[in-house]
């Protein structure tokens, strides 16, 4: 086992105290240790975001894009040499608003690529903007009187594009997290982590407490192989939320 330290820089992290993107980050490290990558197997890709600006975090090869282009990037990543472990990395807004079809592409596509999503429902690096994931009628900086359209199920986009390998995460839910970053690593396709991430700073709805109160893990029985029970189960929201492999 590769030691956790080993992918970590010294460089100081732009996040806000307390953020659950430091959560997501210890749950790869530790996924990255546990499958025993050397950091020189990894290639890491992001785009513009609070997610994106661990870029500098990692000790892994990493490149840090335009917005919404982490998808691609990826994918270059991979095409121009097999042997690396690729993962992206990206936000919301990027991920599901400008890239969106770059995801539905690779999905199709099946690239062997891991894209994991920080999900908070907001562009929170430009301070809290509307994000397409936001849900209808989501007070913004941008939509004082609520969202007025349907929030993205990104899960449920992934699923109907071809995607072999969903999954949802909690950010803080760091051991459950990094079992399933382990076996999207080890998916030999392409793999899409939802993780939810609530913006402490900026999101007085979702927060920690709201999301605690709801989520659940799917158990260890979840037919995992049926692509029509997980299009069903990705789209339970509200008083229970589930994470898990869905598909
Ligand atoms: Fe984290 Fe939100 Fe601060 Fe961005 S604005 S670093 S998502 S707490």
């Amino acid at each position: 086992m590769t030691k956790q330290n080993n992918y970590i820089t010294s460089n100081k992290s732009s996040w806000c105290p307390g953020c659950s993107n430091f959560s997501i980050r210890a749950a790869l490290i530790r996924a990255f240790s546990e499958l025993n990558l050397k950091p020189h197997e990894i290639s890491m890709v992001f785009d513009i975001g609070c997610a994106g600006n661990s870029c500098v975090l990692y000790n892994v090869y990493g490149f840090h894009g335009l917005h919404g282009r982490t998808v691609p990037l990826a994918v270059g990543a991979k095409l121009a040499n097999n042997k690396l472990t690729v993962i992206g990395i990206a936000g919301d807004g990027g991920a599901y608003g400008e890239g969106l079809n770059h995801l539905v592409e690779a999905a199709r596509s099946d690239y062997n690529i891991t894209l994991i999503v920080s999900n908070n429902k907001l562009y929170s690096l430009t301070t809290g903007q509307a994000s397409p994931t936001s849900e209808r009628g989501t007070k913004t900086k941008s939509t004082p009187e609520g969202v007025n359209k349907t929030g993205l199920n990104p899960l449920l986009i992934a699923l109907s594009a071809g995607a072999g390998f969903v999954a949802r995460g909690y950010a803080d839910e760091v051991e459950h997290l990094s079992g399933i970053f382990k076996k999207a690593i080890n998916h030999k396709g392409f793999s899409l982590i939802d993780v939810l991430q609530p913006c402490i700073t900026l999101d007085k709805k979702n927060t920690r407490e709201w999301y605690q109160q709801r989520i659940y893990q799917l158990d260890d029985k979840w037919p995992v192989e049926d692509r029509n029970k997980a299009i069903i189960k990705v789209q339970e929201w509200g008083d229970k939320i589930p994470i898990g492999i869905f598909f």
